[in-house]
């Protein structure tokens, strides 16, 4: 009974007990004693004495509180009560008048109406509660496994229009899925349309993407834009203790959207659901194939054209089942990708109105240096914005807060208390120097925005910050090897100017090793391999692991050709950085001195005419 939707009869358990816990306590401290009290006559304590004096006082009965007597006058009898009061007199003239004293409490009414109130009404009560709430019950089980309630019941969550408040406004960039998804909620408006023509929707469309891109907000704002009921699920809670489980809930799932029809089911996350089935013949993955059984034949057994449209989202297209993509099942794909230089801008602005900014903000300044950033990403950046503004007693966020947290977001957090040695901090600024100079000096490569030297809780020593001036999604062999060559100018520096190495290149080296393998295996970019392709990707939207599919031969001479192509760059490095040293140890005092410089001052530096040469070439080499 994890329903979230308005509907009456469907609140939990509890609720019914509340009430019929109300109901018994009312009838016991309300209706009773109104009841009681009709017969009861109350009377002051001479009344009461009078009548005994005058012998129409038949029975007595004292408790803490009150005198209860019963009135004979005249052959009938009337029941009384009066307060007690401190009267040590009141035996001997209650002996006196000859009243009984032994007598019960007065019969204020009768046996078989207090039985009825106190007994039967609560028990009937009870007894009709029970049935109907059971009733309720395997009316939404759905032919489910009858005795056990929880079990194999499916947990969507039900919206209706206003509930999510999400609209297809809130999600910025991302225009072709919200076209597709556009499409698909105007048909769930007015099906007709469609069916004039013959079209009929597709029954179910997969929205594949990275994480972060706004999959599930995409899928929440189809709820708030479509006026149809909305089941939302993900795919873990499918996953079940117990085999046949989960497909009990595909099946409960399916048939309340057949009742609900026209409406959407959306399932997130489904590659926990939909995974490859494979014929290894292992038996643990009985549970999760039969669930995925059911969710196949299910999508099968409704009528497409009663207007039950199907979403699902993943980041692993790759692993889903073949089934589930076939035609007829989830046979339209969505691709939502990481946002380019507008979308973030426009995704910046979406989530910046949610906070206080100073006018002075750039946002495709920040667009342009978040490069590659999700979604969530950036909008973690404008919220860390918004609480370093908090933390600087600031009322609004100002453009260095905006940078500063791209920084947080994207390199983790400033370590104030990690600090590095003299030494180790000018060896981190020839190295980053290294990287910016081999950078520039590339016509094709693009100048860096600001390098810092201040240590990062990711850690890296140094940061360098790189921005694209433009997009581009083509890139040439000599921008690659350009590339290469910038990975490698860090250690190039360390190199030229100390003579000695040191471990702070690992990352650095491991790029350029992926960069240059993927050159020749997957971009056809020697001569040797031509356009044979060496390795396959998988799962391209999770960091993109390669297969190698070659022979062990030409694996050997595949890594001869990355090594010499890395080699190649590496002196190419070295040759720019020599030629340039002079700026390299200008470049690299100013970072040591300022532990931060900025793209312009960079440039600055770069471009003024040399400098005499410092002979201030560091001694500790
Ligand atoms: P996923 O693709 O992994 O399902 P989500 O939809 O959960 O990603 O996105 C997480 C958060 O990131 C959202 O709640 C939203 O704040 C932000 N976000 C992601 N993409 C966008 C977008 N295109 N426009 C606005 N906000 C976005
Ligand atoms: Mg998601
Ligand atoms: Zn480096």
């Amino acid at each position: 009974m994890k329903f979230d939707n308005k509907e009456p009869g469907k609140r939990p358990l509890y609720v019914y007990y509340i009430i019929v816990a109300v109901i018994i306590v009312l009838l016991n401290f309300l209706v009773l004693p109104l009841m009681q009290s009709r017969n009861i006559k109350t009377t002051d304590y001479s009344t009461f004495l009078e009548g005994v004096r005058r012998g129409l006082v038949t029975e007595v009965t004292v408790d803490s509180d009150y005198v209860y007597y019963v009135v004979r006058s005249e052959g009938r009898e009337a029941y009384c009560r009066t307060v007690r009061m401190d009267d040590p007199e009141l035996v001997d003239r209650l002996d006196e008048a000859g009243v009984s004293m032994e007598g019960t409490a007065p019969q204020r009414q009768s046996i078989f109406l207090s039985l009825i109130l106190s007994y039967v009404i609560p028990i009937a009560i009870f007894v009709l509660l029970g049935r109907w709430l059971s009733k309720k019950m395997m009316g939404s089980m759905g032919g489910g496994p009858g005795g056990m309630m929880s079990f194999g019941k499916s947990n969507a969550k039900v919206y209706v229009k206003s509930s999510t408040g999400i609209k297809f406004a809130d999600v910025a960039g991302e225009d072709e899925a919200k076209e597709l998804l556009t499409e698909i909620v105007d048909y769930l408006h007015n099906p007709q349309k469609y069916a004039e023509i013959g079209a009929s929707m597709p029954k179910g469309a997969l929205l594949v993407g990275p994480p972060g891109t706004g999959k599930t907000l995409l899928a929440k704002a189809v709820a708030g834009e479509a006026e149809v009921p909305f089941f939302s699920i993900s795919g873990s809670e499918f996953v079940e203790m117990f085999v046949g489980m989960g497909a009990a809930k595909v099946r409960d799932l399916f048939k309340q959207a057949n009742e609900k029809a026209p409406c959407i089911v959306f399932i997130d996350e489904i590659d926990t659901i939909g995974k490859k089935r494979d014929g290894s013949g292992f038996a643990g993955n009985d549970e999760r194939e039969q669930t995925l059984n059911q969710l196949l034949t299910e999508m099968d057994g409704f009528d497409g054209s009663k207007g039950v449209v199907i979403l699902a989202a993943t980041n692993r297209p790759d692993s889903l089942d073949p089934a589930l993509l076939r035609p007829g099942r989830f046979d339209r794909r969505i691709p939502v990708e990481l946002p380019d230089l507008l979308g973030r801008e426009e995704i910046l602005r979406v989530h910046a109105k949610k906070i206080k900014i100073a006018d002075s903000v750039r946002f495709d300044e920040i667009a342009k240096a978040a490069a590659g950033a999700s979604g969530a990403e950036l909008a973690n950046i404008v919220n860390e914005a918004a609480l370093r503004a908090v933390r600087d007693g600031r009322k609004f966020a100002t453009q260095a807060d905006f940078e500063e947290s791209i920084e947080v977001v994207i390199a983790g957090y400033q370590k104030k208390n990690r600090v590095l040695s003299n030494k180790e901090k000018l060896i981190v600024s020839y190295h980053e120097i290294g990287h910016a100079l081999v950078a520039a000096k590339q016509t094709n490569s693009a100048p860096v925005h600001k390098i810092t030297i201040i240590p990062r809780t990711s850690g890296a020593l140094g940061y360098t910050m790189q921005v694209d001036e433009q997009e581009h999604f083509l890139m040439s062999k000599e921008e690659l090897e350009n590339k290469i060559a910038t990975f490698t100018g860090g250690r190039a520096a360390e190199e030229l100017i100390f003579h000695s190495i040191t471990t702070g290149a690992s990352n650095d080296i491991e790029q350029a090793t992926k960069l240059a393998r993927a050159m020749i295996s997957r971009y056809g970019m020697s001569d040797e391999f031509d356009m044979v392709a060496m390795e396959n990707v998988s799962n391209q939207y999770l960091g993109g692991d390669a297969a190698l599919a070659c022979s062990f031969e030409t694996q050997t001479r595949l890594d001869d050709k990355v090594v010499q192509l890395v080699r190649r760059q590496h002196e190419k490095a070295q040759h720019i950085l020599e030629e340039n040293i002079g700026k390299l140890h200008e470049l690299a005092k100013y970072l040591y001195e300022h532990e931060t410089i900025t793209g312009e001052e960079f440039m600055k530096i770069l471009d003024a005419p040399a400098a005499v040469l410092p002979e201030n070439v560091p001694a500790e080499a």
